[in-house]
C-alpha cells in the first residue's frame, strides 16, 4: 500500500494549561476528502493550522507526502506551499487586483514567469467563475466571489492537499452554495481535502469520511452516511442534536 498523503501520529499541543490536541492520529489518502466536525473550541482550527505549520506541535509527527514537516526555513516555505489553506475570512490583499492576488504566490514562491502565472491565473478564475472580476479589487466583489478567489489563489500554488477551515461560515446564506459547489468540483477532480465545516450537504456529497472532534480528541470517524444517521458516541449524538 502506498503511504497516505497526510499522516499525523501522536500529535499533541497545549495552549498554556489547555490540552488542545490530544494524541491525534490521522491518515488521509491521496484524493480522499475528510470533513472535520465538532463543537466550537474542540481544536479543529488548531489541527488545520498545525498541518500547515502555522502552529507548532509539542510532540508527534506530521508528514505530507512522505516529508516530515520541518521546523522552519526555506524547506518549510516549500512544504507549506504544498498545503493550500482557505480560511473563514478570505484574507485577500485589499490593494491588489484579483488577478494580482492569484499570481503573487506563483511568481514569488514558485518562481513562475509573470505571463505564465497570469495565463494560469485566468484559467483558475474561470474555473471558480470570477474571471470577469480579474481587474477589480477585493472590496468590489461579494463575499462568495472573494472566497472563490481565495480558493483559486490556493490552487495557483498547485498544492498537494487543500485545507478549508469553515470556508462558508462568514458568508451570507445565498452565497454558501456557490462556494460549496466549487469545493464539490475540486473533490470530484480528485483533490485531497481536509474540510472543517458543518455543512452536512457538502459532507454527504463530497466526503469519504467524517472525523468528529471534541475536547481536542478525535472521538469517532465514519462515512458521512453512518456518522449522520447513526452516531456512536454520546458526544457526537449531543452535538448532532444541536446542529440538525
Ligand atoms: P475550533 O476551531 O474547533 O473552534 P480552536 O482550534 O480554534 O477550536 O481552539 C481550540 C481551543 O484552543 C479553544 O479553547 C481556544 O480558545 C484555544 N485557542 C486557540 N488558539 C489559541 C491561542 N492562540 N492561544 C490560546 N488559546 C487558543
Ligand atoms: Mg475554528
Amino acid at each position: 500500500m502506498t503511504e497516505p498523503l497526510v499522516v499525523l501520529k501522536d500529535v499533541n499541543k497545549h495552549f498554556g494549561d489547555l490540552h488542545v490536541l490530544k494524541d491525534i492520529q490521522m491518515e488521509i489518502g491521496k484524493g480522499e476528502v475528510v470533513v472535520v466536525i465538532g463543537p466550537s473550541g474542540s481544536g479543529k482550527s488548531t489541527l488545520c493550522r498545525a498541518i500547515n505549520r502555522l502552529e507548532t506541535i509539542e510532540s508527534g509527527t506530521i508528514t505530507i507526502d512522505g516529508n516530515k514537516l520541518p521546523e522552519e526555513g526555506k524547506e518549510l516555505a516549500q512544504l507549506r506551499a504544498d498545503v493550500g489553506m482557505v480560511f473563514q475570512s478570505f484574507n485577500l490583499f485589499a490593494h491588489k487586483t484579483i488577478l494580482d492576488n492569484i499570481t503573487l504566490g506563483p511568481i514569488k514562491v514558485r518562481k513562475q514567469k509573470k505571463d505564465a502565472a497570469e495565463k494560469r491565473g485566468m484559467e483558475l478564475l474561470e474555473r471558480v467563475g470570477v474571471a470577469q472580476q480579474a481587474q477589480k479589487f477585493p472590496a468590489q466583489l461579494s463575499g462568495g466571489q472573494q472566497q472563490r478567489v481565495a480558493i483559486a489563489r490556493s490552487l495557483a500554488m498547485e498544492p498537494k492537499v487543500m485545507l478549508f477551515d469553515e470556508p462558508t461560515s462568514a458568508l451570507d446564506p445565498e452565497m454558501i452554495n456557490e462556494v460549496l459547489d466549487v469545493m464539490v468540483g475540486l473533490a470530484k477532480e480528485g483533490m485531497t481535502m481536509i474540510v472543517v465545516t458543518h455543512e452536512m450537504g457538502f459532507a454527504r456529497k463530497a466526503a469519504n469520511r467524517v472525523v468528529f472532534m471534541d475536547g481536542g480528541q478525535i472521538v469517532e470517524e465514519n462515512t458521512p452516511e453512518e456518522f449522520f444517521t447513526n452516531p456512536k458516541s454520546d458526544r457526537a449524538k449531543d452535538f448532532l442534536a444541536k446542529i440538525l
